[in-house]
């Protein structure tokens, strides 16, 4: 938005001038569009750039060893009628040249790979920026799924158990609606830091949806995972939010919580729909708790 990109600019006064609001999927719009877009046109051009520019690096050393080996066949064929000396002279001068060309091949090399260095750094960072959910600074669903594929694939072969926890943010609408959406944003961040915050280093914190997070817990059962989800819910219920401009006090946020333990050979979507039905039951059962799959009731379970 620095009008740096006049169609950036444009857009965005469109969207200013017909009082849209900017949303988070519109931010993400935005950005695919005018900036990774952008950006990912630039990094394939400057690939092209550094391996043409190699390609003339070493098209120039070829040219410089045919030169060469001419001069050095000159000097074979006059070796019969000249003094040694001048001859080694030549010979050496032509040596002393070559060194000095490969010196510069070198250093021009060198340049190149530290180009290709920044294009991989500048790949990674989109690669990352990709899986990052830009509110909370979460992973988002794509970066969630790549994880849960491998965390998959590391409990079937570990045998270790694996638990998944899904928490939704309760009568989130309805504080939308009384704050506005801004204040619910914030309060969204909020949520996500104290979920953060409560889980161990290891396990994988994601924003899932609109209002919902979910985490991965690798090598923890039902019943530990349980345990972090009541410290997450208790943290969260017994925070104090306030307006950030106006410092007005914003009640009580509470979550509710589903938890389901993963079972070999199950397909992912199997796991998410019981931790899925325990979080229903949670909401239906007076939300602000956590329900593990072991505790659906039988309707629930057999929905
Ligand atoms: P429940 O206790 O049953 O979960 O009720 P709820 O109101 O939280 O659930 P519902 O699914 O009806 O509403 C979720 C709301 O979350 C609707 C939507 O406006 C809001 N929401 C989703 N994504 C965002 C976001 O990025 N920012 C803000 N401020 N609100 C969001
Ligand atoms: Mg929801
Ligand atoms: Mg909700």
């Amino acid at each position: 938005a620095a009008r740096s990109d006049s169609n950036l600019s444009k857009t965005i006064d469109v969207l200013i001038g017909n009082r849209k609001p900017f949303t988070e999927q519109t931010n993400r719009d935005l950005v695919r569009l005018f900036i990774l877009g952008d950006q990912q046109a630039a990094m394939s051009e400057k690939v092209r750039e550094l391996v043409h520019g190699a390609r003339n690096l070493l098209a120039g050393a070829i040219d410089d060893q045919s030169a060469q080996i001419s001069k050095l066949e000159h000097v074979a064929t006059q070796a019969s009628q000249h003094d040694p000396k001048s001859l080694l002279a030549v010979l050496l001068d032509e040596l002393l040249n070559a060194n000095t060309r490969a010196a510069k091949l070198e250093a021009s090399f060198s340049k190149t790979c530290q180009e290709l260095d920044q294009v991989k750094e500048t790949l990674a960072r989109a690669d990352q920026s990709a899986k990052t959910d830009a509110l909370t600074g979460l992973a988002n669903r794509r970066g969630l799924d790549e994880r849960l594929k491998a965390s998959q694939m590391r409990a079937m072969e570990s045998g270790k158990p694996l638990t998944i926890l899904l928490l939704d943010i309760d009568h989130f609408k309805r504080f939308n609606d009384k704050y506005g959406h801004q204040v619910g944003d914030q309060v969204l961040r909020l949520v996500a830091s104290v979920f953060k915050e409560h889980l161990r280093e290891e396990d994988f914190p994601a924003r899932y949806g609109g209002e919902e997070m979910f985490a991965i817990l690798e090598d923890t059962s039902l019943g530990v995972g349980k345990t972090t989800a009541e410290r997450i819910r208790c943290k969260i219920a017994e925070r104090k939010m306030h307006k950030r401009s106006t410092g007005e006090d914003l009640g009580l946020i509470t979550a509710s919580i589903g938890l389901a333990e993963f079972r070999a050979g199950e397909t992912l979507g199997e796991m998410v729909e019981r931790a899925d039905r325990a979080l229903y039951q949670a909401k239906r059962t007076g939300r602000n708790r956590t329900v593990t799959e072991l505790e659906l009731d039988a309707d629930i379970a057999a929905a």
